[in-house]
């Protein structure tokens, strides 16, 4: 049973759909309102899950791609960010475009899947569970193995499981609005800091698809966009941007920050997940793309439990591992936050002094911080992980290539299965996959769901073994969400299923 039809919930519908798993979707609305976007921003590695799904291509075909951001002070540009990667990405480092959008790509889905039931105008309002199962209270009684509440940031499931949703909520303003313009800028992220059109304070500008543009001003507090709108006062904002050119006001809306997390992400049989486990400030992009990694987790594990392939403890570590991502994200948005606002004068002088000394000195640019970009965590401490020894130099600066270590991300890159060509990513989702040396690929004993892959004769470009590092004898063990559950620098059938098991919460 899943709360909410957000992204999160459908998400998290069609992955579990993908294992065979059924499910029922109860979404308050009565029709999901298709107007206004909150999200623009898909990051790689939530597009692959995306891919999973079914929705990547046709995000990929409408949106607008990007690989740098841009930082500038006082119209002077200060640096810009490329985002590396790992092996060879088939999808762009980010994607643009409108999460209303997206919405719709996914009730598609959802509508053609059997697998998931999705009933609209049913708020949940009640929730009780036993050893066996979970049951809710939607006007009628729906009852099932296991519930997840993403039903987002007031969430009912949260409340009625009694979770605590500590954290702080931001005075300051900001605004939004979504333009269609032809405008000469580049499609890159570009974020201003105190520029002359709106001085003291930043401008974020992000290009859409279909010729619209999203501007997102840092307002003062008693910032009132009716009055601005009425007074003319908007028009001449947007043109101190735009100029003299044409443009259509698309969207336009005045929202603060919160920052929480869940005192716990897991009750029982009950998971929260997407913004009703955790909400972070935006610059960063860190909510819908956390959330869908937070379905990823969750849909696999929940297979496995119910396919009898995993105990009932390796839900469990969701709560372990998604806690500790939303605790990453966080210290990254709290840093973010207080650059972007400080609110001390000892912080706004430390911002000052940074910004004007990165006009000369680029020893300085990794302290100006517009944002850090989400990235996928690494579940390096996770129960789940078998660890291959020390790392220097996490958490690492922004921008830099992830190690191909156990608890990160595997990367992605070309290969060829049975003739046919494709991409490691493409090979995940259901079962690990053990890459290893052709001579060592045999399946192995053990009813974990897993393929094994002969890296030498899959990686046909060598991309695949440069990226994860390989040696002759190496074995890589990728979890069904993609992360390495962990790296054996030789082939031992025994250490093998070790890791295996371990990734699925059994005792070794
Ligand atoms: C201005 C702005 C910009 C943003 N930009 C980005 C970005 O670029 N990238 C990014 O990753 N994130 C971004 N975010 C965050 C992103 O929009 C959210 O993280 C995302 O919507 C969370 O999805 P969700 O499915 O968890 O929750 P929601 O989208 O809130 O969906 C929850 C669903 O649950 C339903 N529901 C609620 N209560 C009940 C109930 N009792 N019973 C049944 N159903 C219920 C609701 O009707 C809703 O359909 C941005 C947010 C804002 C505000």
């Amino acid at each position: 049973m899943i709360v909410g039809a957000g992204p999160v919930g459908l998400v998290t519908a069609l992955l579990l759909a993908r294992h065979g798993v059924p499910s029922v979707v109860l979404e308050a609305a009565a029709r999901r309102d298709p107007s206004g976007s909150k999200a623009i921003c898909f990051q790689r590695d939530v597009l692959d899950v995306l891919d999973r799904v079914g929705c990547a291509e046709r995000m990929i075909s409408r949106g607008v791609t990007w690989t740098t951001g841009r930082t500038y002070y006082r119209g002077e540009e200060l640096f810009a960010v490329t985002f590396p990667e790992p092996g060879r990405s088939a999808v762009p480092p980010w994607l643009n475009i409108s999460q209303a959008e997206v919405e719709a790509h996914l009730r598609d889905l959802a509508d053609a899947e059997p697998l998931a039931d999705v009933r609209y105008g049913h708020p949940v309002c009640g929730l009780h569970q036993d050893e066996r199962g979970v049951e809710v209270d939607a006007g009628a009684t729906v009852r099932g193995s296991h519930a997840v509440g993403a039903d987002g940031g007031h969430s009912t499931v949260r409340r009625l499981l009694g979770i605590p949703f500590p954290g702080r909520t931001f005075a300051d303003k900001f605004l939004i609005c979504d333009i269609r313009a032809e405008l000469p800028f580049p499609s890159e992220r570009r974020f201003f800091f105190d520029p002359e059109w709106n001085p003291g304070r930043q401008v974020l500008v992000h290009q859409c698809p279909d010729g619209t543009w999203r501007i997102d001003w840092q307002v003062p507090g008693d910032h009132d966009l009716d009055a601005e709108r009425a007074s003319g006062a908007l028009d001449a904002r947007i043109r101190k941007i735009v100029g003299d050119v044409p443009y259509e006001l698309v969207w336009s809306s005045v929202y603060r920050f919160h920052e929480r997390r869940a005192a716990t992400f897991a009750s029982g049989r009950a998971f929260l997940a997407g913004d009703a486990a955790h909400l972070y400030a935006p610059f960063g992009a860190r909510g819908l793309n956390s959330g869908v990694q937070d379905a990823e987790n969750l849909a696999w594990k929940l297979a496995f439990v119910r396919r009898g392939r995993a105990p009932e403890s390796l839900l469990s570590s969701y709560d372990v591992e998604r806690r500790a991502a939303a605790g990453e994200n966080l210290r990254v948005t709290t840093r973010t936050m207080e650059f972007l606002v400080p609110h001390t004068p000892g912080q706004r002088a430390r911002r000052l002094e940074a910004l004007e000394k990165a006009r000369t000195d680029p020893a300085a640019h990794k302290i100006i911080d517009s944002g850090r970009l989400a990235e996928p965590f690494w579940y390096l401490d996770s129960p789940l992980t078998t660890p291959s020894g020390a790392l220097d130099g996490f958490p690492r600066e922004p921008g830099a290539v992830r190690p191909p270590v156990p608890g990160v991300i595997c990367p992605d890159g070309p290969c060829v299965v049975s003739g046919e060509p494709t991409r490691l990513r493409r090979l995940l989702g259901t079962e690990f996959v053990v890459l290893t040396a052709a001579r060592h690929a045999a399946e192995l004993q053990t009813d974990v769901p897993h393929r094994v892959h002969a890296l030498d004769d899959i990686d046909a470009e060598g991309v695949l073994r440069a990226a994860l590092r390989a040696g002759p004898d190496t074995v890589h063990v990728v979890r069904p969400d993609g992360h390495l559950a962990g790296v054996l620098p030789s082939y031992d059938p025994g250490a093998v299923t070790g890791v295996l098991d371990r990734a699925c919460g059994r005792p070794v």
